[in-house]
């Protein structure tokens, strides 16, 4: 076992920074030290350093689950490039011809491998659980943990059936990690993974940078937005529309403004859907227009606006997608377009889905709906939503901070919020 008061050593000697970040220290320290670990921190805040450093101290393997086939690569590189070998770091998911499987499977068998990224249907597969049951195990962590609820914005039924593997493989300390706030989406990670009793890490979700605004939609949304864009000439924005269809349109308008705009969705082919995200990380163009499925791992930090069409389905996944903006800690406006017409279109959308995910997904429009008729600071309301106290009466970085308005008519939006 490696002496854990070497650990700041161990950070600049492998990954050359002087200082752990927020709680990483603590936390790295109770992995290792044997305890099951729950950790919360917003995007960015360095959730990845909790699992490779340990795993490249630890006796055995680290077992990493991720939802995100197209960043494991990536991130093995970067492990393999620090540690100047190859081999130290692989990943396991369907992407991998049969030799390359069996590559990656002899690295382990050899004791070279200390940390593998794993798609959670990999790992659950019977013949990896085989394997794995003959490998030394450090620890597993489960990335993007919020996978596991059906209250999170990306629920994956794999990961549902990860403490199963587990129990087979052999137990090992276990880590999870999120962004995703929600005391729903915690209790369920905790329950499903069996780690009830897990050392448990919050840091504050607040972006201090972030300013919050709710407009009306109107008729004239399209002409509202070129506005806002020729107000801030030459910045990057995320627009994010509920539709393919909608996001084309845009797309298309905003070119035929001259705006440097181009449209991304799942229906687009991957090649054309890969070269629009580099236009957009080399500045090729300015706006991206896209649906939800654009923005999960990226990384860009000077995004200085996202633009809500639609109304968001859930304050989870409006807080996660505005997260994008100000990344550099610079300025970042989140703007949402917000009609009543809409939330009924997404109501009556509902009514064609099982009844359970019915429940779910209108009690999370109800949130959303009280967020965008409040007239409480917008700051607060996120943050309460995340089981966060804002400390301050007034933020003075939302529309409703900036210019206080009258208190909506009927029934009032924060009891809603507040009680849910
Ligand atoms: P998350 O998974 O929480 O969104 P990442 O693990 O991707 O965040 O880390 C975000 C950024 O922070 C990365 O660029 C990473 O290199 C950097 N980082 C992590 N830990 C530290 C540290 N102790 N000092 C400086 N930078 C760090
Ligand atoms: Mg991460």
């Amino acid at each position: 076992m490696t002496n854990t008061d070497n650990l700041k050593k161990e950070l600049k000697r492998i990954f050359g920074f002087d200082n752990f970040k927020g709680d990483q220290e603590s936390i790295i320290r109770n992995l290792m030290g044997g305890h099951d670990v729950f950790v919360l921190m917003p995007t960015g805040g360095g959730k990845s350093l909790c699992y490779q450093l340990p795993s490249l101290l630890m006796d055995g393997l680290a077992i990493v689950v991720s939802p995100l086939i197209a960043l494991m690569k990536n991130q093995v590189d970067v492990i393999n490039g620090i540690s100047e070998e190859d081999g130290v770091a692989h990943y396991l998911n369907s992407s991998l011809k049969k030799s390359e499987i069996d590559q990656v499977k002899a690295d382990i068998s050899s004791g070279k491998t200390k940390l593998l990224y794993v798609a959670p249907e990999s790992l659950n597969k019977q013949e990896n659980v085989d394997y794995f049951k003959n490998v030394k195990i450090s620890f597993y962590a489960i990335d993007e943990a919020h996978c596991i609820s059906e209250w999170g914005h990306d629920f994956r039924p794999e990961y549902r059936k990860i403490r199963e593997s587990v129990d087979q493989i052999g137990r090992a300390p276990i880590i999870a990690l999120t962004a995703t706030a929600t005391d729903k989406v915690r209790t369920d990670i905790l329950r499903s993974l069996g780690i009830e009793d897990a050392v448990q890490f919050k840091s504050s979700f607040n972006r201090p940078n972030l300013y919050y605004e709710v407009r009306p939609k109107t008729k004239n949304i399209d002409k509202d937005i070129v506005k806002y864009i020729k107000e801030n000439p030459g910045k990057s924005g995320i627009i994010y529309c509920l539709s393919r269809k909608k996001v084309e349109e845009l797309a298309e308008i905003l070119r035929a403004n001259d705006i440097k705009a181009a449209a991304y969705h799942a229906g687009l082919d991957a090649e054309v859907r890969s070269h629009t995200q580099d236009d957009f990380l080399q500045e090729r163009i300015d706006i991206i227009v896209a649906t939800i499925a654009f923005g999960m791992g990226i990384d860009k930090p000077d995004v200085r606006f996202v633009i809500h069409y639609d109304i968001p389905k859930s304050l989870e996944g409006y807080y996660q997608e505005t997260g994008r903006a100000g990344r550099d800690g610079q300025e970042g406006d989140c703007i949402a377009f917000y009609s009543q017409k809409d939330l009924k279109k997404l109501e009556k959308f509902m009514e064609n889905k099982p009844v359970a995910e019915q429940e779910i997904g209108r009690q999370l429009l109800q949130e959303t709906q009280a967020y965008a008729e409040s007239s409480v600071c917008r700051r607060k309301m996120l943050l309460h939503y995340f089981g966060e106290e804002y400390p301050k009466d007034n933020c003075g970085m939302c529309d409703n901070c900036r210019n206080p308005k009258k208190k909506i008519e009927g029934k009032d939006a924060l009891v809603i919020v507040l009680s849910a």
